[in-house]
């Protein structure tokens, strides 16, 4: 699990040994390559876009996709890094989040999106993150929602949101076996 910073910082994991369930300082996502034990990748999130990290069908970790470490650049440093190591087929998915119709912004934090508005004052972090992947040479497309309808935290009262009050956050995960 990240400490999750709201920055742009990934801890790449190497070795069994660093699989220790603890907390890991200072980051907001995280790459595991080259263990075959198995493992679960885990985001808490409140209305930021949890990503999990796939490359030909087996999954490499996470990251914790707030409007901060998206303008930081988590995205492009995540996929260079996956690239560094040779993936291939990198596939990204997002779980629940806040929608781009409900996301409403200030202008410092709409200046950092002027490919991402989603109408008024509002970002989509979708959109958002899928310019910064195009940025680093793959298609939009290969970002994928788990689920399409009934989807956004602030809406649905099954999710917690940061935005509605909510002090809980909820735990993303994904497990390789
Ligand atoms: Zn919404």
């Amino acid at each position: 699990m990240m400490q999750q910073v709201h920055g742009a910082e990934i801890a790449e994991l190497k070795r069994t040994g660093d699989l220790s369930g603890g907390v890991i300082p200072g980051c907001d996502g995280v790459i595991i390559n080259g263990i075959s034990a198995p493992f679960a990748a885990v985001v808490k999130v409140a209305d930021c876009v949890p990503v999990f990290a796939f490359s030909s069908g087996k999954l490499l970790g996470a990251f914790h996709a707030g409007w901060r470490s998206i303008a930081a650049g988590i995205t492009e440093k995540y996929i260079k890094i996956l690239k560094k190591y040779g993936c291939r087929d990198i596939e990204l998915f997002a779980g629940p989040h806040i929608c781009g119709s409900c996301f409403e912004v200030g202008p410092e934090v709409l200046n950092k999106f002027p490919d991402a508005a989603a109408g008024g004052s509002r970002v989509d972090l979708i959109k958002a993150l899928g310019h910064k992947i195009e940025k680093v040479g793959l298609s939009s497309s290969r970002l994928k929602l788990f689920k399409e309808k009934g989807f956004c935290t602030l809406e649905n009262d099954c999710y917690f949101s940061y935005r509605s009050g909510d002090e809980k956050r909820m735990a993303a995960f994904a497990i390789q076996h």
